[in-house]
């Protein structure tokens, strides 16, 4: 099996795995259980907070045919289209690479056609900030009157440059920092499953240095391992990496958490 990324490799698949988001995945649940669920949701939060896997997982929850109390089943067909990409309903832009108003004219034409399988169809458009007035201006009639079968995600994190306009016609749900004991928690489980063993001031080290981005402490862990690979990680050998990677940045805290 070719080399994933440990953030790859143990991204939530359902809601039941999502950390440190709890009050945004009831609220989204429920819609599910109740058939509420929006056009248009504007999730916002700092990086590595869960903005893109939330986003997946109701998308899947959507699609899925068969949807539980817990959200998608994750095995039926268009669960495991969506989960390799290769889904025609549930699609992925980057708006930093595509923000002008020709890329989302095109967004518009490709929605107007309703999903061939009867399911429905999820925009999720990531980084949409960076979308220019004109774009966003040319994707707000479809989202004031979406066609039924159609939800829009747009993610972000500097809601404040998402136009006004668009943010009143989205649900918007705020994604919080993870706290450091969520993320020590969900260290200390995939290395379990990694079969490698740490001390636990290893993974609070690395927790406090992603500061609330659970996507940035799986890159520093995934560091720390590759590097001392087949070794119990241990503080010092956190901090010959952690520290190498930059000084300036890590000395403060390194000496807050030494004398904490
Ligand atoms: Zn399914």
């Amino acid at each position: 099996m070719s080399y994933q990324a440990l953030y790859r490799k143990y991204r939530p698949g359902t809601f039941a795995d999502v950390k440190g988001q709890e009050a945004i995945v009831t609220t989204l649940k429920n819609q599910l259980m109740s058939g509420r669920v929006g056009h248009a949701y504007l999730f916002c939060g700092t990086r590595g907070t869960g903005k893109t896997t939330v986003a997946k997982i109701l998308a899947k929850a959507l699609n899925c045919e068969n949807l539980t109390d817990d959200g998608p089943c994750c095995e039926c067909d268009r669960c495991r289209s969506i989960e390799d990409g290769s889904s025609m309903n549930v699609v992925e832009i980057d708006g930093a690479s595509n923000n002008g108003v020709a890329d989302v004219r095109q967004i518009v034409e490709e929605v107007s056609y309703a999903p061939i399988d009867g399911g429905k169809k999820v925009y999720i458009i990531d980084e949409v900030h960076m979308l220019t007035d004109s774009a966003f201006n040319a994707l707000l009639k479809t989202l004031e009157e979406p066609p039924e079968y159609m939800t829009f995600i747009l993610a972000t994190t500097d809601p404040q440059k998402v136009l006004p306009t668009i943010q009143s016609r989205c649900q918007r749900y705020d994604f919080k920092r993870i706290s450091v004991d969520t993320i020590v928690e969900r260290l200390r489980d995939l290395l379990e499953r990694e079969g490698v063993s740490a001390e636990d001031r290893a993974l609070n080290y690395i927790a406090r240095v992603a500061d609330g981005s659970l996507r940035d402490a799986l890159s520093l862990l995934e560091e720390c391992i590759s590097y001392y690979f087949k070794q119990e990680l241990t503080f010092e050998k956190v901090l010959d990496v952690v520290g190498s990677v930059d000084q300036g940045i890590y000395h403060s805290l390194t000496i807050a958490v030494v004398e904490g």
